[in-house]
């Protein structure tokens, strides 16, 4: 699953590859991948054609272009979905689902989604983040983000640290790997109670987000199950450097007790018994 690194890694690619580019033509390939456009495929593929994108920009998971007509392109990768910028007339990959051609002649966009669980739409416009994207936070990443609020409405929830991370309306983007990893550099257990966390070690668990994404970011992202690729096709390899997820029965790196594998919220959390410690009224 494509997580804030890998999303933001995509949109840089898409700033340098599609940005000041008009689109001449639309094929939509799958109706799943544009479901979320309501007015159909023909509406979609109008409100495309002939309009510049103007920026790539990005919120949490999703992506979003504006276009010269006001409207905007929103984007969102699911569980597997792909851009690939590639020439005219390469050959039409097997998940293939929506084809962009531009005036120019130059590569085609294209998207790419095995799992059909992203898709395409375009919205109305206007200025700042599109409506249907204004209910999520801002990520850590995000010069908007605002480290008081976020741990003051960190504070006023009754929940588990980890079920926090993960509630895009708190803080958008962090996904399971990148929610344990930050909470087992900042030494804390992910059943911590919200409401009676220090500001310390809110703090430290920012700083921790911050260090854990932002070298995700500089390796272009993880990868897990081969299907994420950036917009060239090229690989991250940044799943070679992570602490703990997916190393059950291996040692802490930093004291060398066994790294744990727990069940929670219907997925895996991987954790350092000795550096994050179960709280004594631990919240779920
Ligand atoms: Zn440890």
């Amino acid at each position: 699953v494509p997580e804030l690194p890998e999303v933001e890694t995509v949109r840089r690619g898409l700033e340098r590859s599609v940005v000041g580019r008009t689109v001449a033509a639309v094929e939509v390939r799958h109706p799943r991948a544009t479901r979320r456009h309501v007015a159909g495929d023909a509406d979609f593929a109008a409100r495309l054609r002939g309009r510049r994108i103007e920026a790539a920009r990005r919120r949490g998971k999703y992506l979003w272009f504006p276009l010269d007509s006001g409207d905007a392109l929103i984007a969102h990768l699911g569980m597997s979905g792909q851009f690939r910028l590639v020439e005219r007339d390469a050959p039409d990959e097997p998940h293939l689902r929506v084809r962009l051609g531009f005036a120019d002649g130059g590569p085609q966009l294209r998207f790419i989604d095995q799992r059909t669980f992203g898709g395409l739409s375009v919205v109305d416009g206007g200025a700042g983040v599109p409506g249907m994207l204004r209910h999520l936070a801002a990520d850590p990443l995000d010069g908007e983000f605002d480290d008081d609020a976020f741990i003051a409405s960190l504070r006023r929830r009754r929940t588990g640290l980890k079920r926090a991370l993960l509630d895009q309306s708190l803080i958008s983007g962090i996904g399971n790997i990148y929610a344990d990893e930050s909470l087992w550099r900042a030494r804390l257990h992910y059943a911590r109670a919200t409401d009676a966390l220090r500001r310390s070690d809110a703090l430290r668990l920012l700083a921790a987000v911050r260090a854990v994404l932002g070298a995700a970011l500089s390796d272009g992202g993880t990868t897990f199950d081969g299907l994420y690729v950036d917009v060239n096709g090229a690989s991250g390899w940044f799943s070679t450097r992570l602490a703990v997820y997916g190393r059950a029965g291996q040692p802490c790196l930093r004291c060398g007790s066994l790294v744990r594998r727990e069940t929670f919220m219907n997925r895996s959390s991987y954790l350092c018994p000795r550096c994050q410690p179960r709280p004594r009224r631990p919240r779920w």
